[in-house]
């Protein structure tokens, strides 16, 4: 097995690892690090929770050692699609840089670019930024990137669903050609596989496990829901999340629960907090010190629920989390992948569970087809699923869905967009049905999305048709909310 010590990492860099307790690399640490090290171009084809971090961090503080900054030139960069991505890079380098003198600036929305200008005056040998804020930098002729040396794009694939793939395009174009360049993603869409061809030369691929394939240490369940009436549905799914909550009982220390939008994410969010659950939302909507105060709560364990969007919860290190709920079948497949992989981490065990509304039943196929397994299904508890209990009240106060037929894609669109967007963010609130949220960090351009798949209105209908709640194999992985009666449960008045 490979050592730290084999790696020729700088001693500096080595002890800070020490520091950190790590004992051995990680399969991308130990692919990714000598090529890097070597000055060759890394595609590293890896996600979150492998260590992919430290993989580009370490060989870039040990090959960046000698030599100085000088003002507004950079001496390498990192892009990474989110701000909150960003701050973990930063605070990563931080931990791996501090036995050396090396200096870094972040280059995030939300922070005033009188404070940055600043840091970036005054030389730094790391900038690591999302794409948008880094090239608005560039155009205010505030930054000169023909200094840098080491390029890193982390979650390649996020970029491109957040259609950040033209600016950093743009970026490399303003680096210098003789750059070396460690690109990082989870998936080689051909898009992605373009960029790479285009940009990167020769490039040693390290290719590691993907969690949802291999995690045979995550339990995965998915419960069909069939709502008893179209206006019941968004009521009795809460109810259904809070039962799956329950059924898991302490074995559920905490959960990230991955909600396909916005507007659900503080619905969600709402009602279980109304309902007795220490719950808080994240999405791209809320200001950037509210979003770290929560992620602080969540990890030091004041924060029991994370309601969270993709985009939001992408990329962020959590170390443990017991379980990821789905209250939304997600629309891109890759982003099962993504989220449960927050859960199972460093050999841990965790548990995945999801529920599926009939319209979701095509997306379900997409992910069993990726994954290339099916995913267990769950058993509906009784009481979720009333066929002639009184329509429930919103006694969460949370706003209900009726289906509003009549309402054109871009009425919703503007009704589920917030009143007022942060000018860090673009919302890219689509049609709710159809797309996921997405915050992208750009604010003023507007960011291209690829429409994956172009699903028509028709298939929906067949999805509906197909039937949603026949339990069938569990297999091995019968999650512990089965072997309780719901019954017991339904005890408790009905509180949405
Ligand atoms: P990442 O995939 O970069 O988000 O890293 C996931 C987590 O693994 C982080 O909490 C790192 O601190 C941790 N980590 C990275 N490398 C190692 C290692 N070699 N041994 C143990 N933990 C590690």
């Amino acid at each position: 097995m490979t050592k730290f010590s084999d790696l020729k990492l700088d001693p500096k860099v080595l002890k800070a690892v020490e520091d950190a307790g790590y004992e051995t690399p990680t399969p991308i640490q130990a692919g990714a690090i000598p090529p890097a090290l070597e000055g060759r171009d890394v595609l590293g084809i890896a996600q979150t929770g492998t260590g992919k971090t430290a993989s580009f961090t370490l060989p870039m503080i040990s090959l960046l050692k000698r030599g100085r900054a000088r003002a507004r030139m950079p001496r390498s960069l990192v892009l990474a699609p989110t701000r909150e991505l960003a701050a973990q890079v930063a605070e990563n380098f931080d931990i791996y840089a501090q036995h050396t003198k090396l200096t870094k600036a972040l280059l995030i929305g939300g922070v005033s670019f009188g404070e940055q200008d600043k840091l970036i005056d005054r030389g730094v040998d790391v900038l690591i930024a999302t794409p948008g804020r880094l090239l608005d930098h560039f155009e205010r002729g505030k930054l000169l990137l023909t200094g840098v040396q080491i390029m890193v794009v982390d979650e390649a694939d996020r970029m491109l669903d957040m259609g950040f793939i033209p600016d950093i395009e743009k970026i490399f174009q303003l680096t210098p050609f003789t750059r070396q360049t460690l690109f990082f993603s989870a998936t080689m869409a051909p898009e992605i596989e373009r960029i790479t061809n285009t940009f990167l030369s020769n490039p040693e691929k390290v290719e590691v496990a993907r969690a949802a394939t291999t995690g045979e240490n995550i339990k995965q369940g998915v419960l069909m829901f069939k709502p008893s009436r179209r206006d019941r549905a968004a009521t009795e799914k809460r109810k259904v999340l809070r039962e799956m909550i329950d059924g898991e009982g302490e074995a559920c220390t905490n959960a990230i629960i991955f909600c396909n939008r916005k507007v659900d994410v503080d619905v969600v969010a709402k009602s279980l907090k109304k309902n007795g659950y220490n719950a808080e939302p994240i999405h791209g909507d809320l200001d950037q010190s509210q979003r770290m105060r929560t992620l602080a709560g969540f990890r030091d364990g004041s924060i029991r629920f994370l309601v969270a969007s993709d985009v939001a919860a992408r990329g962020l290190d959590i170390p443990a989390v017991s379980h990821v709920l789905n209250y939304d079948v997600p629309s891109h497949a890759e982003d099962y992948v993504h989220r449960i992989g927050r859960t199972g981490r460093a050999g841990r065990s965790g548990t995945a569970l999801m529920i599926c509304s009939p319209t979701d039943e095509r997306n379900l196929a997409d992910i069993e087809r990726l994954v290339q397994n099916e995913i267990p299904r769950l058993n509906a508890p009784d009481s979720s699923t009333p066929d002639s209990a009184p329509a429930p009240e919103a006694q969460d106060g949370a706003a209900e869905e009726k289906p509003k037929r009549s309402r054109s894609r871009s009425r919703r669109k503007k009704e589920d967009a917030p009143a007022e967007a942060p000018v860090e963010e673009v919302s890219a609130v689509e049609a709710p049905a159809a797309q996921p949220e997405e915050a992208p960090e750009r604010e003023e351009r507007e960011p291209r999305r690829r429409s994956r798949g172009g699903r028509g209105r028709s298939d929906r209908s067949d999805r509906s048709e197909r039937g949603g709640n026949t339990p069938q194999g569990l297999g091995d992985h019968l999650p512990d909310f089965i072997a309780r009666s719901f019954e017991d449960r339904s005890e408790t008045p009905d509180p949405s």
